[in-house]
């Protein structure tokens, strides 16, 4: 699976040190029902079945997986000797959340992505959206085929290599099967993708392998560790350089109220390290927020849940984890916005790096347009490219609810067909919902990009006909 020894050696030569490789973080993306959550329970699931539940670490918004658990998990597939890298974080919320918080590269959420696609479903809306953000973000990702048990006259392989697995189908179910993969294969072209069947593909840089799988059954898991294994070595070596002991950086995932410390965000650490009482800028809604660590909270082992708090603290957390951070005036605080510790390198540097970092999500505005609220930066910025591809001008974009001021605005800066706000995976306030009423202000609300957009334009369609 790796030349690892191959590499060192290279590296040896040319005088490069890779350094300590810190976990490749992975994310899981494709349509809803395509089954992300069940590969992740499989996957979490069997780690903790193999007796080894105390070698996964549940972080938070994120499960560590360590070499030696991928290694049995894989049945051997991955050899621990031919790796460098220590395990994998995978990231807990699969789908939309996840993937629209991806960043570009340098704050980079997700090192590597799985993109689960049904072999009966085929590319669905939110394929398409994972693929999007996956190009943009330029995110090296295998494509997991997944219920292959769902091949009519399927004879399940529980936990077993896909190969195998094939052997003991009938002619019937494999052909079956290879006419499914290579429709996957033939969709993923017409995306400007080259892949292939895994076992076939020489280089994972160009091509991209497809892992027939179900994550029902456990077939094909093996495969899928092994290759994102394989991946992760590649890419983390060659692309990566991380010094886990740096001041952090990181992710907002989520933003959060907890009982006892107020507002507090969930953030995925990718680089260096995050101590108790170190001086943090996050990216806020108006401006970065400049504050300090109140407490590094993880989550209790399971076995202490019964205590007070479901958190414990800890006084550092190092790079690739999930962790909670309490600290004073986090509440402007926004999904998929940076997380920088400024410990020696000067706050004024780093707050410029953060408003770099947000400048660029900043969407471009119109005098008159739609008001967009979304739950992430990245989703934000995926609505906004594709209401530019549909030429919908837009006069505001934020992150958050929606509010009684964004009706306002809707409302005051428009033309007729105009006075719309588009929320996507957003709360619309009750006040807000009642002045949309009174005023007339179109609210549409989707969790998928694609439908929320083609929406509108029915809409507009609709009263343009009217009008005709
Ligand atoms: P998600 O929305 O992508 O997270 O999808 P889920 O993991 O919730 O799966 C949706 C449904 O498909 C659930 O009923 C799962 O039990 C089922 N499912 C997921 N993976 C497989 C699989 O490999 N084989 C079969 N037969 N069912 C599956």
């Amino acid at each position: 699976m790796s030349n690892a020894d191959a590499d060192s050696d290279a590296d040896a030569e040319d005088g490069t040190d890779p350094g300590e490789l810190r976990t490749p973080i992975v994310a899981v993306l494709g349509h809803v029902d395509h089954g992300k959550t069940t590969l992740l329970d499989k996957i979490r699931g069997s780690a903790v079945t193999e007796g080894e539940a105390g070698a996964i670490t549940q972080h938070i918004g994120a499960t560590a997986v360590p070499l030696d658990v991928i290694s049995d998990l894989s049945g051997r597939l991955v050899d621990p000797d031919d790796f460098d890298l220590p395990g994998l974080l995978f990231i807990d919320t699969p789908g939309h959340h996840s993937f629209s918080t991806l960043r570009s590269r340098g704050g980079a959420l997700a090192d590597i992505a799985i993109l689960v696609v049904d072999v009966n479903d085929g590319f669905q809306p939110q394929t398409l959206e994972a693929i999007d953000i996956l190009k943009r973000t330029q995110t090296p990702f295998v494509v997991a085929a997944n219920k292959v048990d769902t091949v009519p006259g399927w004879n399940p392989q529980p936990d077993t290599p896909i190969q195998g697995s094939i052997e003991a189908q009938s002619d019937r179910a494999e052909s079956d099967l290879n006419d499914r993969l290579y429709e996957i294969i033939g969709q993923m072209s017409d995306h400007g993708f080259s892949s292939d069947m895994y076992w076939r593909v020489q280089d994972f840089r160009n091509n991209i392998g497809v892992v027939p799988c179900s994550a029902m059954t456990g077939e094909g898991v093996p495969d899928l560790l092994a290759v994102m294994m394989g991946l992760s070595q590649r890419y983390m070596k060659e692309e990566m350089s991380i010094d886990t002991s740096g001041p952090g950086a990181g992710t907002v995932l989520e933003v959060k109220e907890e009982q006892g410390f107020g507002t507090t965000i969930d953030v995925v650490l990718y680089d260096g390290t995050v101590r108790e009482d170190d001086h943090i800028v996050v990216g806020g809604m108006n401006e970065p927020i400049v504050t300090d660590v109140r407490a590094l909270l993880q989550p209790r082992p399971l076995a202490e849940i019964r205590t007070e708090s479901r958190f414990e603290t800890v006084d550092e957390v190092v790079a690739a984890a999930g962790i909670k951070i309490a600290a004073p005036g986090l509440d402007d605080a926004m999904a998929g916005a940076p997380v920088r510790v400024v410990r020696d390198r000067g706050e004024a540097s780093v707050i410029e790096a953060v408003e770099a970092e947000l400048a660029q999500f900043e969407v471009e505005t119109a005098e008159e347009g739609v008001v967009v609220k979304a739950d992430t930066l990245g989703s934000l910025e995926a609505i906004a490219d594709a209401l530019a591809d549909a030429e919908v001008p837009i006069v505001r974009a934020e992150v958050g609810d929606v509010a009684p001021r964004d009706i306002a605005v809707a409302d005051t800066a428009n033309e007729s067909r105009h006075e719309t706000i588009l929320a996507f995976n957003v709360d619309v306030l009750p006040d807000a919902e009642r002045r949309a009423e009174e005023t007339g202000v179109s609210l549409f609300e989707d969790d998928v990009i694609y439908q929320l957009v083609e929406e509108y334009e029915e809409y507009v369609a609709e009263i343009e006909r009217a009008q005709q």
